[in-house]
């Protein structure tokens, strides 16, 4: 089947009302669930398959937090999908008006490879929960994911609602060309401007979900060991490829060696190898190659070995980097962790400030001027202080990026609220006609209106 088939297929699906009704969204929502339940063991194994995840991280990162997700929107879709009352202004009085969130209809979900199953199918829950058909994409990098989604929606969903198209850029591109209701992409900057101009034609909005290099600062007033356990967590989960990941540190100069000691420590204790299912693979030799030139042998202060065989890069720590190292020029998105030594707190502000809006930011200190001016001052999609990542994990935070690292947000309500159309209507009885709008138009009926509208 051509995709303009697909498509055409969702589409009378969707004009027949099918997937509108709470309860068609219910049904949906629970069949997801049961798919999950049912395929948890061939999920993990083939997120297994492509970059050696465990089954400890899968669950942590991926299974559960899809699982909660849908918990969420089973729980609160009677009240999200309820018509909202708004207050009616008096030049519309006697009235009622109202908002109701309609689905948009047809929607495109691209994925990323690196929580390969977690980021396509969550952002397909939520357009679910909104009352739309899918078509997904998920990454081709994580052949193995890919496959397993596909097999399993194909036995529990019926192609006029939900489907999953395989494929890469060529694919991508075909896709794209064809017309959506709404297209919902996570990956690269890169990439999300193509997504842009190719939904720019169709006039098809769009949320993006990008990257970019989030940045992170350690004061002196941080509580240290905590701080470097949690920056050490965020950061070689995933082995770094995580969009939220601290991609660098400022550390104060009157902590840095002490905190050096503490990351090295931290990282020994951690004990991160492929065999003990602590640590996962890169996900390709093209990223693992891209990834060994961002080395700077003479700045290892822990790690920096590359294995081809296991596809592994050890925890590693850079020190004394200068911001104009390559390192500091691209998204890191691997196990390879930048310290920069600060003095001025300012100076680091104003540096964030003058590089692209990051996805997300860390302040690691219990001073609350810095704390107030890094929220002042700083733009970035989410954050935490004092932790690092965690804010995901918090369905009432919306999650997305800002500029150049995102456009649009979801999570809980947020992603109900993405791929819902908020339709504004006005109710008006029949009984009463105020004549001031009719011509023919007068003095007496300027005076009234500027009277009314509070102009005079
Ligand atoms: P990517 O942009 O290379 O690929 C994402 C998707 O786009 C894939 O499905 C891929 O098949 C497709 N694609 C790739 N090239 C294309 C092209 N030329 N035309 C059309 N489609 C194309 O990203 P990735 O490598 O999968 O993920 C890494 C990036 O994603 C990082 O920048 C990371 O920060 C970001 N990311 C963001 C989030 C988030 O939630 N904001 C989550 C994960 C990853």
């Amino acid at each position: 089947m051509t995709y303009t088939e697909i498509l055409q297929n969702q589409r009378d699906y969707f004009k027949a009302q099918h997937t509108k009704t709470l309860s068609a969204r219910q049904t949906a929502l629970r069949s997801f669930k049961q798919m999950l339940i049912e395929n948890e063991a061939k999920l993990y194994a083939a997120v297994e398959a492509d970059f050696g995840k465990s089954e400890h991280e899968a669950f942590l990162t991926e299974w559960s937090i899809l699982i909660k997700d849908i918990d969420e929107a089973l729980d609160s879709l009677k009240n999200w999908t309820k018509p909202q009352k708004v207050r009616t202004n008096l030049v519309n009085w006697p009235g009622k008006s109202f908002t109701i969130a309609e689905p948009f209809g047809q929607c495109l979900v691209i994925g990323a490879w690196n929580y390969p199953i977690q980021l396509s199918f969550a952002p397909v829950i939520a357009a679910l929960a909104a009352g739309n058909t899918v078509i997904l994409k998920p990454s081709e990098l994580a052949a193995n994911s890919a496959q397993c989604m596909a097999d399993i929606v194909a036995t529990y969903f019926s192609p006029k609602l939900f489907t999953v198209v395989q494929g890469g850029i060529a694919e991508t591109s075909a896709l794209l060309e064809t017309r959506f209701d709404k297209i919902f992409f996570t990956g690269s900057p890169a990439v999300g401007r193509i997504v842009y101009q190719a939904a720019a034609k169709h006039l098809t909005p769009v949320t993006l979900e990008l990257g970019g290099k989030s940045p992170a600062i350690l004061t002196p007033s941080a509580n240290l060991s905590v701080a470097v356990k949690r920056l050490v967590w965020a950061k070689f989960l995933n082995a770094g490829q995580t969009c939220i990941a601290p991609d660098y540190v400022f550390v104060h100069d009157s902590i840095y060696e002490e905190s050096i000691a503490l990351f090295k420590s931290t990282i020994a204790n951690n004990d991160y190898q492929l065999a003990s299912k602590n640590y996962v693979q890169i996900i390709n030799e093209r990223h693992l190659e891209r990834l060994e030139r961002l080395i700077a042998k003479e700045k290892v202060a822990h790690g920096g070995k590359v294995d081809r065989n296991t596809r592994t890069i050890e925890p590693t720590l850079l020190r004394d980097i200068g911001l104009e190292d390559p390192v500091m020029q691209e998204e890191i998105f691997g196990p390879i962790l930048p310290l920069i030594r600060y003095t001025h707190f300012e100076e680091v502000l104003s540096y964030i400030q003058d590089h692209e809006k990051p996805l997300s930011a860390y302040l690691f200190s219990n001073y609350q001027a810095e704390q107030n001016a890094w929220l002042d001052q700083l733009s970035f999609g989410g954050g935490c202080i004092n932790d690092a990542i965690m804010h995901i994990t918090n369905p009432n935070l919306p999650f997305g990026g800002v500029g150049q690292s995102g456009t649009g947000s979801y999570h809980g309500k947020a992603g109900f609220t993405t791929f819902s159309h908020l339709k504004s209507v006005f109710k008006k009885p029949n009984i009463f006609e105020v004549p001031l709008k009719y011509p023919p138009y007068t003095q007496t009926k300027m005076d009234w209106i500027k009277r009314l509208l509070k102009f005079s």
